[in-house]
């Protein structure tokens, strides 16, 4: 790795930073007022939510699940179905089913208190390194080294980290351990998270705002905003499926559910082929028709880029009489009540269109 030198001393760097930080400190639904403690059923919650989208985005979903579930006992004893529903928008839907069993975890087995140590927190489902770091220290106060992707671009220019990203984690994480301190470590890794997400953004860090300016090693040297690197992303393989659209005379349309295990698990879609590298056939595809009909193809096709591959689903229209469907048969304006995931919304959305 290009050698990095240590900024100033860490305790002046995190002086600096925590004063920045409690004048700049952005207000969060989830957040504790200073002086206050951080409630850990909150933090959990938020930092599951924003493994996979935004400070923006999420928020209106926390306020709306500590509504719906204001305790840990709460979200345990929910319906699954109805935190699914919940979700939707959220995206990444097995992160809700590991948030349902969490919940059921840390209400059955630990009298719903989360645990307040890294590596308890870590055999939690859905608890990775990052997720039980950050609880640890904000709800605990435990002095964890909590990195997240707007961690890791502040400390790429602090030191000015040349190796491209994703080989350089490990490296990052390690510098990022070197400022970690026992003061207010829940402060200081939320600190280094808002001046990330407001400061040091990826195009544009504002350097003449930043407490950190006088350590920070690619800002001396004019290069920040080329900093991280990122290794040149891998082209997403295609893969192919059909989809049914069985409709009712009565307008209902067939919905089933998809299996508990795997991508989308325990959502609805509408039946369809598995995904795979080749085109479908007409008469292949025929064989995985939930019901005998004059299936109709519609024009165009539904695309949708999940993280690993792009999908391209062709979609059959036929009428049936109902008859013994494997599934439950739904009207389209009740869709709203069913935990269909984004890819299945374009499907009825191009379906309704055509
Ligand atoms: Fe980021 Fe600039 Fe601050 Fe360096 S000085 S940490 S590049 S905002």
């Amino acid at each position: 790795m290009s050698a990095p030198a240590s900024p100033t001393k860490p305790e002046d760097l995190r002086r600096r930073l925590l004063a920045w930080y409690d004048r700049e400190r952005r207000d969060l639904p989830w957040r504790a007022q200073p002086g206050e403690t951080a409630d850990p059923y909150h933090v959990w919650l938020s930092e599951i939510m924003l493994q996979q989208t935004t400070v923006a985005a999420v928020q209106g979903y926390f306020r709306d699940f500590i509504t719906r579930w204001p305790t840990v006992h709460d979200l345990a004893a929910a319906d699954l179905d109805g935190v699914l529903t919940a979700w939707q928008g959220l995206g990444y839907y097995a992160r809700a089913r590991n948030l349902h069993k969490c919940a059921w975890i840390v209400a059955a087995e630990h009298g719903g208190r989360f645990p307040d140590d890294e590596r308890q927190l870590l055999g939690l489902p859905g608890i990775g390194r990052y997720t039980a770091a950050a609880i640890a220290a904000i709800a605990f106060g435990q002095a964890t080294t909590v990195v997240d992707g707007n961690v890791e671009r502040v400390v790429a220019r602090l030191f000015r980290v040349r190796d491209p990203l994703p080989g350089a984690k490990t490296a990052l994480y390690d510098l990022a351990d070197t400022l970690t301190g026992a003061h207010r470590p829940g402060d200081f890794a939320q600190a280094m998270m808002d001046l990330g997400a407001t400061v040091c953004t990826p195009r544009r860090p504002d350097c003449a705002r930043c407490p950190l300016q006088a350590d920070c090693q690619a800002a001396a040297a004019g290069d920040a905003a080329q900093l991280p690197r990122k290794a040149p992303k891998k082209k997403r393989p295609v893969r192919r499926g059909v989809v049914f659209w069985a409709e009712r005379p009565d307008g209902a349309v067939l919905l089933r559910r998809r299996p508990e295990q795997g991508l989308l698990g325990g959502m609805m879609e509408f039946p369809g082929t598995p995904w795979t590298d080749e085109d479908w056939g007409a008469e292949t595809a025929a064989g995985h028709a939930p019901i005998p009909a004059d299936w109709d193809v519609l024009p165009g096709r539904v695309v949708h880029v999940f993280t690993h591959f792009r999908l391209e689903l062709t979609v059959l229209r036929g009428t049936a009489d109902g008859g013994d469907a494997d599934g439950v048969w739904v009207r389209p304006d009740e869709f709203g009540g069913y935990a269909l995931p984004t890819v299945m919304k374009k499907v009825a959305r191009h379906a309704i269109r055509a």
